[in-house]
């Protein structure tokens, strides 16, 4: 097992990666920028080494700074956390030809998944059912009218680089392909300085399902079952569960089979995860995170494992040591994903924290790098907690969490705390019936 590892992020995310280390008798070295001098990570770990000034493009996301910093420090491998350079395929290669263990999947893994519309080609190849859509990049707008007209609208353009929901339009109908066609290629072209995209079938009322693995790279796979992300602002999560509300064990074991077989095929190695829409009982391949997820510890809770240790084992070169007969899932586990922002308008809310309190008790977990005095800085994601509860029933999980919201106390700033309490409290989140569509409308309603 190595002895130093560099991580290679910030936030909760870098706290978490810390913990897993120190359990395993694994020193850590963090790095981080002038902005997060007083940083949790930065505190915690065993060493910590300055990148950079503020800008990410000038820290987190400079890699020949955090290659100093892991060759000063004699790290020998890094871990990247989610976002920022987790699915970097050249900052995978150049931490291997540094000699250091990436904590992750392969370079040419990364480089295919990153890619969707690569991705969704090499699951279609793979027997993994996909969103009915384009074959491929579209060429030309004519294409993109006739795939339409084929599929049926409403469609999807997407970027090929796409991510964090963004370069994605809809189109209603033919008088709006033209306009959705020219946005999508211009987003993505700015965003990510690519401007292919692809179609797909607008699916009216899916549900986000997602089945997490980890594979050894020496021919071991195993599911972790599935978490059900439906709860969406922007196509951007606010709170996911495990197991989903609408699937049985059967369709966890049918899904789980499939994907495994598949990933066994592509010699896939390390964590992932596999996207799904789901509709009318039939699963729909959107893409593959070859990382770690910000969702990753309601898994965790009802399977009773560390992610966050397997990844450091698999990076190692152990082998997974059990396979799927072993993994068991126990009870239900919800995650809120708290913000600073307006509760309402979503606006920024950085700062100074006045007051932290994190609640506890019985299956409550707090992921979190906050303390009372920080400053949350204005310059990165504003996620600044993940609460995370765990009981042997849905109904009981959601009981927990309204309580462990009552007791949480982030003042000082301004957190979507509230809006997580009315979420709680909501019907039809309580029935479990709704669709990635729901939260939007939800939200809209509570405008003041
Ligand atoms: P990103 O990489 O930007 O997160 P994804 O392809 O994972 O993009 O999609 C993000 C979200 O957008 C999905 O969880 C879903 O809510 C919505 N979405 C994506 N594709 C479709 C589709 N074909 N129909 C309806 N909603 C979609």
């Amino acid at each position: 097992m190595f002895k130093k590892v560099l991580i290679a992020n910030r936030g909760e995310i870098a706290l978490r990666i810390h913990r897993a280390c120190q359990e395993m008798g694994i020193r850590t070295v963090a790095v981080h920028s002038t902005a997060d001098t007083a940083a949790m990570h930065v505190r915690l770990a065993d060493e910590s080494v300055c990148i950079g000034p503020p800008a990410a493009r000038d820290s987190y996301l400079n890699i020949p700074a955090i290659l100093s910093a892991a060759a000063i420090t004699g790290a020998e491998a890094v871990h990247p956390g989610y976002g920022f350079l987790s699915e970097n395929a050249n900052f995978a290669e150049m931490v291997e030809a540094h000699g250091l263990a990436f904590i992750g999947p392969t370079a040419a893994h990364i480089r295919m998944m990153g890619d969707k519309i690569a991705a969704k080609d090499a699951m279609r190849r793979l027997g993994v059912p996909l969103v009915p859509g384009s074959l491929g990049e579209l060429a030309t707008l004519d294409e993109a009218r006739a795939v339409a007209e084929e599929v049926m609208y409403p469609v999807l353009i997407k970027a090929a680089a796409g991510g964090g929901g963004r370069g994605m339009k809809v189109a209603r109908n033919a008088d709006e392909i033209e306009e959705a066609w020219r946005v999508a290629r211009t987003e993505s072209k700015a965003a990510f300085g690519n401007d292919a995209v692809y179609l797909e079938k607008y699916l009216d009322r899916p549900r986000h399902i997602e089945l997490q693995v980890m594979a050894d790279g020496h021919g071991n796979v195993v599911h972790f079952g599935e978490r059900d992300c439906s709860l969406q602002r922007r196509h951007q999560k606010l709170v996911e569960e495990a197991g989903s509300p609408v699937l049985t064990a059967a369709d966890r074991d049918a899904l789980g089979a499939q994907v495994t077989r598949a990933l066994k095929e592509l010699g896939y190695r390390n964590a992932g995860t596999l996207e799904f829409l789901w509709q009318d009982g039939q699963f729909c391949f959107i893409e593959m995170n070859t990382r770690l997820q910000v969702e990753h510890p309601v898994t965790e809770m009802v399977c009773g494992v560390d992610l966050v240790k397997e990844q450091l084992r698999v990076a190692a070169g152990e082998p997974l040591g059990y396979t799927q007969e072993d993994v068991r899932f126990y009870g239900h586990a919800i995650e809120c994903r708290i913000t600073a922002e307006d509760p309402d308008t979503f606006a920024p809310s950085p700062g100074r924290v006045a007051m932290y309190h994190a609640p506890g008790g019985l299956g409550v977990r707090v992921d979190s790098a906050l303390y009372s005095g920080y400053a949350v800085p204005p310059h990165y994601d504003s996620l600044v907690a993940k609460l995370v509860v765990h009981a042997a029933t849905r109904p009981e999980a959601i009981a927990r969490m309204r309580r462990s919201l009552a007791e949480m106390v982030v003042d000082g700033i301004k957190t979507t705390l509230p809006l997580h309490r009315a979420i709680m409290d909501a019907p039809q989140f309580v029935s479990g019936d709704y669709t990635i569509h729901w939260l939007e409308q939800f939200v809209a309603g509570r405008q003041p």
